[in-house]
């Protein structure tokens, strides 16, 4: 049996001792059956009781509550989305950009207001978001990024900064500029998501775990869609698909999205006289321009947390917990930590997780439901799914309810990604990617020059 502890520093240190709750017995009625017990179907499972105290909603859960990225991710809650407003404002025009964007402020508010008012403590911090460019090569692209916020009128929440109120936020060696907004938070992913289950629990709704879903059917002659486990079968008029990257293992979805490792490593906590010469009081969450991505927390115990992609994507895109661990790129990022912050040259890395990404061919997030299947599914947020999920919980609810509002109007809503080429065509395509990003980011250290915008590594990231 998997020890859930040694998932995530999140989940070791979530005020929970992770025992799996009851699995599903025997065969089960609900009115909205939902797969996964993340922030997806967690979100949805709220959003619904909330607006309808009277359905019966059972989630369906493989291992625990919080297993998947949710209870292990960068704890970044920030307003942003791995498509841009750019691409957005192309594909659906540039009044639906604008909406999404402020649906994505929205978001990060939203989890707060609704861990606060629910009691669930979360950690949930405003401390805003800092993207930084160490070396000037970074520099255009943070102009761009300022340049297309104030393109769709956003603009006043952010401001390029440097020299002194850089350093005395936040030091970190070779920063030149950094584009800094009030608007993002950072959470405590393991206390969030477990919080969250347990509030959904006392209110009444089932968390059935250790439950796999092996097949989902749509909605028989009778109405009634299928989620089946091994266990016996949960019928509902509709199901919720909340698995994310794990969705992949499902065969009819399993072109739909690919899995991505994200990793990362945790420092012990930092001495006093090391976070004075640092700063970062505020605990934003921190980034740099880099094209491989790169993302920073300061855990609320004074740690660091510094995660990253580079553990290669793997033929078949099979999912196994062997793969959370990767020592060339765990090691990669405890690199960065001594760079970065070359007072913590000796510090010591007490944890190093990772977890699967879901990932879309188009870099587009799904959140949708069809009347004629009975399946609803929110999915597809890459690196952006912490507060995105809680918009999904919320788009979910009003879409199954036969709602007609601004959340429906996103343009999210009804998009379905194509698919994934078959292997061994996706296997070569996303090695080249990832070989060519992380070479092409070597090269930018190297020359300290901006890259160019048009070679194929970064046509094929520029989303
Ligand atoms: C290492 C890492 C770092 C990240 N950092 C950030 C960050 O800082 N900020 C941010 O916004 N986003 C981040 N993300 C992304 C974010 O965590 C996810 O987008 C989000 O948590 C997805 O939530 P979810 O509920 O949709 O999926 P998940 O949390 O993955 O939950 C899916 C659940 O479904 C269950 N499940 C799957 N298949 C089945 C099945 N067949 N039967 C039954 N149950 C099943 C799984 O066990 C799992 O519990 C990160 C992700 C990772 C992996």
């Amino acid at each position: 049996m998997t020890d859930y502890r040694r998932i995530s520093y999140w989940l070791e240190n979530a005020n929970d001792d992770l025992t799996p709750r009851a699995p599903l017995d025997r065969g089960a009625e609900a009115d909205v059956a939902i797969l996964g017990a993340g922030l997806t179907g967690l979100w949805t499972a709220y959003y619904l009781h909330r607006a309808d105290p009277s359905l019966r909603i059972v989630v369906v859960e493989r291992d625990i509550a919080g297993f998947g990225a949710s209870g292990r991710n960068g704890a970044w809650c920030a307003p942003d989305l791995n498509i841009s407003m750019s691409r957005l404002a192309r594909l659906h025009g540039e009044d639906a950009a604008r909406r999404m964007q402020q649906a994505t402020y929205d978001a990060v508010d939203e989890v707060g207001r609704a861990a606060a008012a629910e009691g669930i403590d979360a950690g949930f911090h405003k401390g805003g978001e800092i993207i930084v460019s160490r070396g000037p090569q970074g520099v255009p692209s943070l102009e761009e990024s300022l340049a297309e916020y104030r393109r769709f009128g956003f603009g006043d929440k952010y401001r390029l900064v440097g020299g002194d109120e850089l350093k005395s936020r936040l030091w970190i060696a070779g920063a030149t500029r950094a584009l800094v907004s009030d608007d993002a938070a950072v959470v405590h992913p393991g206390r969030l998501t477990r919080g969250l289950a347990r509030l959904l629990e006392r209110e009444g709704i089932a968390i059935l775990e250790q439950t796999p879903v092996t097949e989902v059917r749509p909605r028989d002659a009778a109405g009634q869609a299928t989620l089946v486990t091994p266990r016996g079968d949960v019928r509902a008029p509709v199901v919720v698909l909340a698995g994310e990257a794990y969705l992949s293992e499902l065969e009819p979805l399993h072109r739909q999205l690919v899995p991505l490792w994200s990793l990362i490593v945790l420092t012990e906590p930092v001495s006093d006289e090391a976070w004075a010469e640092i700063g970062w009081q505020g605990r934003e969450v921190v980034a740099s321009t880099r094209l491989s991505i790169d993302y920073l927390s300061r855990t609320e115990d004074g740690r660091i947390l510094f995660g990253g992609r580079g553990a290669p994507y793997r033929m078949g895109s099979p999912i196994r917990l062997a793969f959370d661990q990767h020592g060339p790129t765990h090691e990669r990022l405890r690199g960065f930590v001594r760079a970065w912050f070359p007072s913590l040259r000796d510090v010591r890395f007490t944890h190093a997780w990772g977890g699967p990404l879901g990932m879309p061919r188009d870099w587009h997030p799904t959140m949708a439901f069809d009347p004629a299947t009975g399946i609803a599914t929110s999915r597809g947020y890459i690196g952006h799914g912490v507060s995105t999920t809680n918009l999904g919980g919320r788009v979910l609810t009003d879409l199954i309810l036969g709602r007609s509002t601004p959340l429906t109007a996103l343009p999210l809503v009804g998009h379905r990604s194509r698919d994934w080429e078959p292997e061994p065509f996706r296997f070569l395509g996303i090695r080249y990617a990832q070989w060519a990003l992380a070479r092409l980011d070597d090269q930018i250290d190297r020359t300290g020059l901006p890259p160019s915008g048009r070679s194929i590594a970064e046509r094929i990231s520029a989303h």
